[in-house]
């Protein structure tokens, strides 16, 4: 039985970022991946080979499903889908296979947790960025714990009473949240945060006691921005990771 759990989302082939997280979380019995490994980065294939050498849960993501032609180029920016494009030409077989298999669907994990890329309503590419989209997502959930990702932003959302509440990021770090039913948690992003803080973000998961606790790790960005100057990716994407946007 697993105890303990990295849990990571968005990593965005931006393999420094994935690294960083994986040498600072320690030893773990399971990755929990909630997709989009890939686009926007520069390293896809490395990051898919690196995340497969885990016992590792993983949902597809947009990005995930767009890169092996699971999902239409034009419902992305024009930045998103230059990389996509590159990241179809890059992708080996074997990575592409993988990608394919990937659930685009919500996954329970035990009996108290549900596993999403986006949201319950809307498994791939719903955003729960305000309480009218967490509390529609609530009202789908039941007595569970939601853990979802897909908006690069690290937050919890429960109901108390009749009203939902948010916590926000900066999420307390380093301290645990115990999670219960009615309750929507993003790790955030490991390899594109857009909180204002460039550091990478995921969370441990201690399944015998149901708490997360949410962290953040500098990486080398600068690195991984070169990387992408390299393969002249969109200015934008590379001027992002500095600021966290
Ligand atoms: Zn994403």
């Amino acid at each position: 039985m697993p105890n303990r759990i990295l849990l990571i989302s968005d990593v965005h082939a931006n393999l420094n970022a994935l690294e960083a997280v994986l040498a600072e979380a320690g030893a773990c019995d399971q990755v929990w991946c909630l997709g989009d490994v890939v686009g926007y980065g520069p390293q896809p294939n490395e990051c898919i080979q690196r995340l497969r050498e885990f016992d590792l849960v993983c949902l597809a993501g947009n990005h995930d499903l767009a890169a092996v032609e699971r999902a239409d180029l034009a419902d992305f920016t024009r930045d998103a889908r230059t990389v996509l494009e590159w990241t179809r030409a890059q992708l080996t077989a074997g990575h592409r296979e993988w990608l394919q298999s990937l659930p685009a669907r919500p996954l329970a994990a035990g009996p108290d947790l549900t596993l999403v890329h986006a949201s319950l309503r809307d498994p791939v590419w719903g955003y729960i960025t305000d309480i009218g989209e967490a509390k529609a997502a609530l009202d789908a959930l039941g007595d569970q714990a939601c853990l979802y990702g897909h908006t690069h932003y690290p937050a919890v959302y429960y109901r108390r009473w009749d009203s939902v509440q948010i916590l926000e990021a900066p999420l307390p770090r380093n301290a645990a949240l115990r999670l219960h039913a009615q309750m929507l948690v993003n790790p955030g992003s490991v390899g594109q945060p857009r909180d204002e803080d460039p550091r990478a973000a995921y969370a441990l998961l201690d399944l015998a006691t149901l708490t997360l606790t949410p962290r953040r790790v500098l990486y080398d960005v600068s690195a991984t921005q070169q990387r992408m100057k390299q393969l002249q990716f969109p200015g934008g994407l590379i001027r992002r990771l500095r600021f966290g946007q």
